[in-house]
């Protein structure tokens, strides 16, 4: 892991129409590691992932490996290697699973390489290879949301960006997710910022994490650190 950020935000602005939902963020994810974004609902971490995807319009500076990227589109930001996995999966129900992949491997034209991308992702989902002729609409929670893991995996992301992975899951498939993404990161080097509730889970993952509130970034560290503050402990996992 090298010392260098991998992603650097300074002063980041970001807000829908009038109204201003980030205030001045500034952080730095170094390459190959897990960062959690930790908060209260309403706090702005769907806004910071959304800004860092070119989905919402923003003031400040974002960088990737070097090249700035603020406000750049969706499109161009992808293909620079960050995938986006949204809170609620945004899979298309009325496609099957195998199809649902190939939307995530838009970007590639050569087809030797989907075909090893498909296997890789499952790899790491074998339930994905199953279900392949399938509706995604008729995926269990945990399997769609593997599925628009597996379909962020199909850009071969540099950064991965998950919002809310474990939304609507059972303690035990959200585990199983996690371990899923812990060796992802491990196997592929793949860095990943993960937007998380359950902030017991994502601090098991995670290298580091900030936690936000109104917009502002309030707290950062290595996860122990995180782990360790009494408010965190107070306010997001649970202890008194
Ligand atoms: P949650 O955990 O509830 O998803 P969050 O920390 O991810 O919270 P955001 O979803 O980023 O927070 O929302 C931050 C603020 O921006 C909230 O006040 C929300 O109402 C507002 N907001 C979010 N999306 C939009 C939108 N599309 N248009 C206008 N305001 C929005």
């Amino acid at each position: 892991m090298s010392g260098e950020p991998f992603l650097s935000v300074g002063d980041l602005y970001a807000g829908y129409g009038g109204s201003r939902v980030l205030h001045g963020i500034g952080l730095e994810v170094r390459r190959g590691e897990v960062c959690a974004i930790l908060g209260p609902n309403g706090a702005g971490k769907t806004t910071l992932l959304r800004a860092l995807c070119g989905m919402v319009r923003v003031r400040g500076d974002i960088r990737l490996d070097g090249t700035e990227i603020t406000g750049r589109a969706p499109e161009s930001v992808a293909r620079m290697g960050v995938a986006h996995v949204p809170e609620g999966r945004g899979t298309f129900t009325a496609l099957t699973v195998e199809e649902n992949l190939r939307v995530g491997a838009y970007t590639q034209h050569d087809r030797t390489r989907v075909a090893a991308d498909l296997a890789r992702v499952f790899d790491f989902f074998p339930v994905l290879r199953e279900k392949l002729r399938d509706p995604a609409g008729g995926l269990s929670g945990g399997q769609q949301q593997m599925l628009a893991i597996g379909r962020a995996l199909m850009l071969r992301p540099r950064l991965l960006l998950l919002d809310e992975p474990s939304l609507g899951l059972s303690p035990l498939v959200t585990q199983e997710l996690f371990q899923i993404v812990r060796t992802i990161n491990a196997e592929e080097h793949t860095t990943v910022m993960v937007v998380e509730q359950n902030a017991h889970l994502a601090l098991e993952v995670a290298h580091h994490a900030h936690v936000i509130e109104t917009g502002r970034i309030v707290l950062s560290g290595s996860a122990e650190v995180i782990r360790a503050d009494e408010q965190v402990a107070r306010s997001y996992l649970g202890y008194r």
